[in-house]
């Protein structure tokens, strides 16, 4: 059991207990935001920017994160992001639900033991499967409240990766759908964690944020 936040993302950084770590990337990812928000957003896995700079949710799918929570009065700063998978797998492809349950119950659940968030955003099918059931699906699951096996109240909605591939209607649609699951999550939050402040003034810029540990991380490689 790790007590501080700084040892366990030590521990992530430097993990290499299955053959993820080796899959053409930059090596484990951790986490960004606040380890003492009552919020946590769980995603996917790393994608390539997110890889380069070690955190999560960072890419084009971050910005549009990052979107969809200032519409409903949050900012990454005070929440805390982070994913199922820490390594990128090879070319962006799905992780398997086999490697999604191996990392997660190394890491992903220490990180829930130590934070202990009152509300959970599960982003996407892989973080709803290993947050609800391997059999959970996301068209069916997405919007419903659900006790994960940290009993914590969770909500599942779309990737937004998944929003970033839909055009016209489809995407009007789903967009819709994750601004009330995100309004949903927030209000449950204001609920069982009232008088936390959960939106700064304005967007932090992450890539800003952590361009210092890209750089370590692409020297790293190159050495
Ligand atoms: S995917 Fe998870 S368990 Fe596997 S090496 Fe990376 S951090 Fe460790």
């Amino acid at each position: 059991m790790f007590s501080s936040i700084s040892d366990l993302e030590s521990a992530i950084l430097s993990c290499d207990q299955c053959k993820l770590c080796q899959e053409n990337n930059h090596g484990p990812t951790s986490y960004n935001g606040s380890a003492c928000s009552p919020l946590a957003i769980i995603g996917e896995g790393p994608g390539g920017v997110e890889d380069e700079y070690g955190v999560p949710l960072v890419g084009p799918s971050g910005q549009l994160l990052d979107k969809a929570l200032w519409s409903v009065g949050v900012t990454r700063d005070k929440a805390y992001t982070s994913n199922v998978i820490k390594c990128r797998p090879n070319k962006n492809r799905t992780p398997t639900i086999d490697e999604g349950q191996f990392c997660a119950s190394i890491w992903l659940d220490k990180e829930l033991a130590l934070i202990q968030p009152k509300v959970i955003i599960a982003l996407g099918s892989v973080a709803l499967k290993y947050l609800l059931a391997p059999t959970a699906r996301i068209t069916k699951d997405r919007g419903h409240w659900f006790t994960t096996k940290h009993n914590i109240p969770a909500i599942a909605t779309y990737h937004p990766a998944y929003l970033l591939r839909l055009t016209g209607k489809d995407l009007v649609k789903a967009k819709w759908e994750v601004y009330y699951d995100m309004k949903a999550a927030v209000e449950k939050c204001q609920e069982l964690a009232p008088g936390n402040d959960l939106k700064s003034e304005t967007i932090p810029n992450l890539l800003e944020l952590y361009y210092e540990r890209k750089i370590s991380r692409l020297c790293k490689s190159t050495t």
